[in-house]
């Protein structure tokens, strides 16, 4: 760690006064009731840790790694502690004393690698189809049976469009769109919707080539070098004086780019100022297009039969970037669905990206809370603008559920176009 942020990690640390009103609300501890799994009982390892008084150990490790990094505890801490912060730094020790799970480091490498993963994904989509023709019924992954993984696209979403996408008529924005790999590889439809989206709204649209991958999966589990090519390059792409706005369809990418470069930047004593620009240009589309609601040609007078949805709030967007009531507006505006709050909605689904292959136990009780409240309101379909979330409350649901999974976008587009309610029956 950088001597500067070792310092400000010490200092934030010394602040907690150990009241406790971060443990209850933690859904780790709600899961485990060990006060060393709870935000304050890691707080005070950590201190511990930094004074000398505590070894660095496989112990150690495993308490620090059981952490969703949900920033439940952060929203709740009265001394301001960025707990997600200390656990990153300290995330970034544990991967320098022990290295990185072969498995991470194997899947890290490719994520890096955007011409190594573009291939690779024409493997992944027939490894993926033989694996669930042949082993779907008894394979799992973590808690998700193999077969209810997300499909490969049949085609990059990226190299479906040559570069800029024109609205018909008159231009009246300009915006960047990151896609991420997970749009690009794995939920093209959820990109389609977006541009079809965008493009009603008269926006041009350009997605950028030489984007990669956020890395943030990497840098969440404290691996800092192996990103920082994608994390420079990404930086220099979208934060020229040329691009305006950039949006993105992911809570995660978004979260990288408005919080998580900046602080990787930091930890490694680097300059931060083009990471900020960036963040100062990020927007999740939500809010980009709430922001524009009353300009979309929805449908006036609905009097068919309204289908019911209701919303869950990722982590890296309603804590991570504050974003709530964008999404929601969205959805309170389109005539042919009925808006649900669920209860809790803004409780982390349990997914915690790695979290539920290296924890399952612990995150299985969490997502069949999440599964539960979801059940209450008798909605047809859950909506959620991060890939993790859908893909963990997808592939955790019952075949009986029949609760569609999907992305707000891909609901404003059907709202739109009048197609693509054949989604709704999951
Ligand atoms: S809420 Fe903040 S100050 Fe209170 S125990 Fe938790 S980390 Fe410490
Ligand atoms: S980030 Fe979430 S899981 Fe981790 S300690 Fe805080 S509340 Fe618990």
């Amino acid at each position: 760690m950088d001597p500067q942020e070792m310092k400000k990690t010490r200092a934030m640390v010394d602040r907690c006064n150990k009241c406790g009103l971060c443990t209850s609300a933690c859904p780790v501890y709600q899961q485990v009731l060990i006060e060393a799994a709870n935000p304050r009982g890691r707080i005070q390892l950590v201190k511990y840790f930094l004074e000398g008084k505590v070894p660095m150990s496989q112990r150690f490790k495993e308490i620090i790694q059981t952490c969703l990094l949900c920033e439940t505890c952060v929203v709740n801490c009265p001394s301001g502690i960025r707990h997600d912060q200390v656990f990153n730094d300290v995330r970034a020790e544990l991967v320098k004393q022990y290295g990185l799970d072969w498995k991470k480091r194997l899947v890290f490498q490719l994520l890096t690698n955007e011409s190594l993963l573009h291939s690779s994904m024409i493997f992944a989509k027939l490894g993926r189809n033989w694996l669930v023709e042949k082993l779907a019924k008894r394979m799992r992954i973590g808690n998700i049976p193999a077969g209810r993984l997300p499909l490969v696209n049949s085609r990059p979403f990226r190299d479906r469009f040559d570069g800029v996408i024109r609205p018909d008529g008159e231009v009246k924005g300009r915006v960047f769109y990151f896609t991420g790999c997970f749009t690009n590889y794995f939920a093209g439809d959820v990109g389609q919707s977006v541009v079809n989206v965008l493009k009603e709204l008269q926006v041009e649209i350009e997605i950028p080539a030489s984007a990669e991958c956020c890395g943030i999966a990497a840098i969440l589990s404290g691996e800092g070098d192996l990103p920082l090519k994608n994390v420079e390059k990404n930086i220099a792409t979208l934060s020229r004086a040329e691009v305006d706005m950039v949006l993105v369809d992911c809570a995660t990418c978004g979260a990288a780019f408005k919080k998580e470069y900046i602080d990787l930047l930091k930890r490694k004593g680097m300059d931060t100022t083009q990471a900020e620009i960036l963040k100062g240009k990020t927007q999740d589309v939500m809010e980009y297009v709430a922001a524009r609601i009353d300009q979309l040609p929805l449908p006036k007078n609905y009097m068919g039969e309204k289908i019911r949805v209701t919303y869950h709030d990722p982590c890296h967007l309603v804590r991570a970037q504050g974003i709530s009531a964008a999404p929601r507006e969205i959805l309170r505006a389109l005539p042919q669905f009925e808006y649900c709050e669920m209860e809790e909605a803004n409780a982390c689904c349990g997914g915690g990206g790695s979290f539920q292959f290296d924890f399952p136990g612990v995150s299985k009780g969490i997502t069949e809370k999440k599964i539960r409240r979801i059940r209450e309101t008798g909605a047809r379909i859950v909506v959620t603008g991060c890939p993790g979330c859908r893909t963990t409350i997808g592939g955790n649901m019952e075949e009986q559920d029949r609760i569609a999974v999907l992305h707000p976008m891909q609901l404003l587009d059907m709202a739109l176009s009048g197609k693509g309610f054949d989604k709704c029956d999951s």
